[in-house]
C-alpha cells in the first residue's frame, strides 16, 4: 500500500511508494575507492595555489599564519554587486539586471577532506564564515534573501572536488522561501504557533523519525520526505533567521551537522548530496512564525517526468525506516 503524505511546511505532497519500497541498505553503493590527493596543482582552491589562481577574499580565518577557511567572490558569478537592483516591469517582461552576490566558501586548505571527516574546529570555522557573510550581506541595499548551500559530488552539481560551499544573495525572495513563509503565516494565523516548532515538538514526541538530538538541535527524517534519506536539522530555540544563531548554538551545530553527514558517509558509502540553510528573507520580520533550518538531500534518486509534470515526488523508501537505518549507521 502506498500513501500520500503532506509536508505541512512546504505543502508539497509526496507519494511514499511502499509497494515499490527498497530497503535502506539497498541504497548503499559499492563505490569504487577513489584516491583523492591532499593537494592538486591545478586546483584553484588548494593551499599554495593562491598566486596562480588569484581571488578576491571577503572573509578569512587563519591559524599560525595559514588560512583555514575563507570566502571569495565566485570567479564566474551568477549575480554581481555592480549591477542595478531596480526592477523593470512591462507587463509580460519583468526583469532585474543580474544584481546580487555570489561567493564561494573554501572550506579547508586540503583538497581531500569532507565535512564529515574534518576536525570539529575546522567545521566551526566554516560555520563562522557562513554567519559572518550572512550578517554582512543582509545589510546590503537591494538584497532580499541569502541562500547558503553546498553541492558535493557530480550528482549534486559540484564542479570542483575541493571542499567548498556557496552563498548567493539575491534581489528577490526565492519562490520556495516565499511559499514556506506564506504557509507559516497562515499556520500562525490559525493556531498562534510556529509551524516549525510544532513539527519539532511532534517529531520529538513521536520519536519515530529522529536521527539525533543534541543540546541545541534535532536532526530527523521529515514525515513527508520527498526523497530517500533527506535529513532536516532544526535549532530547538525558535529563531527566524540564521543570523540569530548564538556562539553556543554554533558550536553545537558542528556536532549535529557532522553527525548527520557522518551517518550518510558510513551508512550509504559517502553519497553525493546537497545541503541548504533555509532562513527568513532579510527584509521580513517573521519573528513569531518563521524558523530557520538546514536541509540535507542525498542525491541517490533522481526526479523524473512525473515529478517534473506534477510537482509531486515519489519516495521509494519509508521515512521511518530511513531514520532507523541512519540511527544505526555510525
Ligand atoms: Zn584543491
Ligand atoms: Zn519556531
Amino acid at each position: 500500500m502506498s500513501e500520500l503524505r503532506l509536508n505541512i511546511i512546504s505543502k508539497d505532497w509526496v507519494i511514499i511508494a511502499s509497494d515499490r519500497a527498497k530497503r535502506p541498505e539497498d541504497f548503499k553503493k559499492e563505490k569504487q575507492i577513489e584516491v583523492v590527493p591532499a593537494y592538486q596543482d591545478n586546483c584553484p582552491f588548494c593551499l599554495g595555489n593562491e598566486n596562480v589562481f588569484p581571488n578576491i577574499e571577503t572573509s578569512c580565518i587563519e591559524k599560525d599564519g595559514i588560512w583555514r577557511v575563507k570566502s571569495i567572490y565566485n570567479k564566474y558569478p551568477a549575480l554581481s554587486p555592480d549591477k542595478n537592483p531596480a526592477r523593470a516591469f512591462d507587463g509580460l517582461e519583468n526583469l532585474i539586471e543580474g544584481f546580487g552576490v555570489h561567493e564561494v566558501v573554501i572550506e579547508h586548505p586540503r583538497h581531500d577532506l569532507t565535512i564529515a571527516l574534518m576536525p570539529d574546529d575546522d567545521v566551526l570555522n566554516i560555520l563562522k564564515v557562513y554567519v559572518d557573510r550572512y550578517r554582512f550581506l543582509k545589510k546590503m541595499d537591494g538584497i532580499e534573501a541569502i541562500t547558503i548551500f553546498k553541492n558535493q559530488g557530480l550528482a549534486a552539481g559540484a564542479s570542483q572536488k575541493h571542499p567548498h560551499s556557496q552563498i548567493v544573495a539575491t534581489p528577490i525572495v526565492p519562490p520556495q522561501t516565499r511559499t514556506r513563509l506564506d504557509n507559516a503565516v497562515r499556520y500562525f494565523d490559525t493556531t498562534g504557533k510556529c509551524v516549525f516548532c510544532h513539527m519539532l515538538a511532534s517529531e520529538l514526541k513521536g520519536a519515530k523519525r529522529i536521527v539525533k538530538e543534541t543540546e541545541k538541535f534535532v536532526s530527523f527524517v521529515p514525515f513527508a520526505a520527498a526523497a530517500p534519506f533527506i535529513i532536516w536539522i532544526f535549532p530547538k530555540r525558535h529563531m527566524p533567521s540564521f543570523a540569530d544563531i548564538d556562539c553556543v548554538e554554533l558550536v553545537d551545530m558542528v556536532n549535529i551537522l557532522k553527525d548527520a553527514l557522518l551517518r550518510l558517509y558510513h551508512g550509504l558509502d559517502n553519497p553525493d548530496f546537497n545541503y541548504t540553510i533555509r532562513s527568513v528573507p532579510v527584509n521580513e520580520n517573521g519573528q513569531a512564525y518563521f524558523h530557520w533550518y538546514l536541509a540535507i538531500v542525498p542525491r541517490i534518486a533522481q526526479p523524473a517526468g512525473f515529478e517534473l509534470g506534477s510537482g509531486i515526488f515519489i519516495n521509494t523508501t519509508i521515512p521511518e525506516d530511513c531514520a532507523k537505518f541512519l540511527r544505526q549507521a555510525q
